[in-house]
């Protein structure tokens, strides 16, 4: 009997293994190699790149995380020279300064061992190649919203794994450097107008379970004149969430009340944004 279980194990096993053979034969098909030159050490090498028509959302976090199909384009999107070691998220790779050329060279070349990757990267793959920029990151004294897009990539990572500590880990160390960005760099930072980082500012409070800091921030957004109705719709139903969180009592109060309003068709929106 137990012969046959472990048979069928086997069996099991080299399915999977056909199964995951498969899927990485069907996404080696979705990538291309890029040329890149580096700019620390002018080597020229291929960096691993996903067609633009592989691209499959699947779903949108709260926190503008992507999930796909098919094919994840985070996992290729740090490009690192395996000659000297200058690894960054890819739309920052060109863009270093002459003082931040000098600092790579002295604090991470020296220190740098080539590595191999596979021809089809996976989660892994991707959570050792954001940790390898983000080392970049602190050498060349990048930005304060640099490093936060780097550490919230990285909790996205972590999420994809449903590990909730590191998630939150490096959701807190986003959270500081965003707050930093907020009071010291222009807009837009990383893409993002005012009222998107004051959105995305409430959300990461908020998954942080730092409630007053969440409202706050969804407070601001709702009420600013130039938000876009996108962003705005978010934060309310955001802040809705949290307020039904802490109070689902008076929830249920102001869900009838909001039923009187609709039927009188007035208040609506003033219930909205209690
Ligand atoms: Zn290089």
């Amino acid at each position: 009997m137990s012969e046959i279980n472990i048979q069928n194990t086997k069996e099991y096993d080299n399915e999977e293994k056909e199964t995951q053979q498969s899927k990485i034969e069907a996404q080696k098909k979705l990538i291309y190699d890029k040329t890149v030159t580096c700019p620390i050490c002018q080597n020229t090498f291929k960096a691993k790149a996903v067609k633009t028509s592989a691209y499959r959302v699947q779903k949108k976090d709260p926190d503008f995380f992507i999930r796909y199909l098919r094919i994840n384009p985070y996992f290729y999107d740090v490009w690192v020279c395996n000659d000297c070691g200058y690894s960054l998220i890819k739309s920052d790779f060109p863009k270093i300064r002459k003082y931040q050329i000098d600092a790579i060279k002295e604090k991470i070349t020296p220190k740098w061992h080539s590595r191999t990757y596979p021809d089809v990267y996976n989660v892994d793959t991707a959570i050792e190649r954001y940790k390898l920029s983000l080392i970049n990151y602190h050498a060349m004294d990048a930005k304060a919203s640099q490093k936060a897009m780097n550490t919230l990539k990285l909790a996205w990572m972590y999420r994809i794994l449903d590990d909730k500590k590191n998630e939150s880990n490096f959701l807190k160390q986003t959270l500081e450097n965003f707050n930093y960005s907020y009071s010291n760099e222009n807009f837009p930072i990383c893409g993002m107008d005012q009222y998107t980082f004051e959105y995305l500012l409430g959300e990461l409070n908020m998954k942080l379970k730092n409630t007053d800091e969440a409202l706050k921030w969804f407070g601001n957004v709702i009420t600013g004149i130039g938000t876009p109705y996108k962003i705005k719709d978010m934060a309310i139903s955001q802040k809705d969430i949290i307020n039904k969180m802490l109070n689902p009592k008076k929830d249920n109060i102001s869900t009838d009340t909001q039923k009187n309003h609709n039927s009188n068709n007035k208040g609506f929106l003033s219930n909205l944004f209690k």
